[in-house]
């Protein structure tokens, strides 16, 4: 059995996370992280609970190989067997190396990733080591600095946070309503006011639990059927954008869109000082 030098029997210690030069977006913080491009929501089922089981399980199981070609091959073929739903996607890839990457499970990322082994693992990875290493999704190059800064420092978990930051219609639509309506583009400064910034998190978190949502296979803008992906058509206007990324069902279009205003006034009037943030939501 060949192994690979320095690296058999050394698992992953959060420590070793500290001070390593990941793409800031993926990894803002101790508190979160996203795995989107991993393919972490690629699951008929992507609700929070099914993949927070899932991570669970791999990094469970990944723990239990050694860190050799053999070790890391035979986990990646039992890890298969722990995919608890289909893809939505066929195309795109749902790598069984994405796991936990802290004891806290507050951060989801590649268990092969070099800051965990002092050594790039990933040529196991379904899309090759160079494209994991280099890949940046469009947000890093379409989301301003200051809409990237605004999602990271309102949301602090995972789920919600790779499905936002993932989102461009979602995160710079809102976020220019609201700059419509106040007169400038919020900034991340203004997250210092509590009232804005929980409006915020609450406009945000409907990307989770959104009431009029679509029955059909969705995630965001995109619809699937028979593991291919489609998109209705492409909207021009900014509400219609934000009903499409929060996958409202096309019969309750006209109720969603009343919904969707009344919570962007929230947000306005929290900035704006006119709502302290904590009247129930309607
Ligand atoms: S989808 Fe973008 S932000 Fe998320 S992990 Fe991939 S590159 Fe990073
Ligand atoms: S091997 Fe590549 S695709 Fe798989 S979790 Fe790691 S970075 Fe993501």
């Amino acid at each position: 059995m060949s192994s690979c030098p320095g690296f058999q029997g050394r698992k992953p210690t959060p420590a070793s996370f500290q001070g390593v030069n990941y793409s800031w977006l993926c990894h803002p913080d101790e508190r979160k992280s996203c795995g989107a491009c991993c393919g972490l929501y690629n699951y008929l089922d992507h609700s929070r609970e099914a993949l927070e089981g899932l991570l669970e399980a791999r990094t469970l199981l990944f723990q239990r190989y050694p860190l050799t070609p053999e070790g890391l091959a035979a986990y990646k073929e039992e890890a298969r067997g722990l995919h608890h739903s289909p893809p939505l996607c066929n195309e795109i890839a749902r790598c069984e190396f994405l796991g936990f990457v802290d004891d806290e499970r507050r951060r989801v990322g590649c268990l092969l990733h070099p800051a965990l082994h002092g050594e790039d693992l990933r040529e196991l990875s379904p899309y090759g080591r160079d494209l994991c290493a280099e890949h940046l999704c469009p947000s890093h190059q379409y989301l301003t600095e200051g809409e990237r800064r605004l999602v990271a420092a309102v949301l602090d978990d995972w789920y919600l946070y790779g499905l936002v930051i993932t989102d461009l219609d979602l995160v710079r639509e809102s976020l220019k309503l609201v700059a419509d309506r106040v007169g400038c583009m919020p900034s991340p400064e203004d997250l210092r006011r509590g009232a804005f910034k929980r409006a915020l998190a609450e406009f945000f978190s409907l990307k989770e639990h959104w009431p009029f949502r679509d029955r059909r296979p969705r995630l965001g803008k995109y619809w699937f059927s028979r593991g291919e992906y489609r998109l209705d058509h492409p909207f021009d206007d900014p509400w219609d954008r934000l009903l499409c990324s929060l996958e409202t069902d096309p019969s309750q279009w006209g109720q969603a869109m009343g919904f969707l205003q009344r919570r962007i006034e929230r947000v306005v009037g929290a900035y704006l000082g006119e709502d302290d943030g904590l009247r129930p939501l309607g």
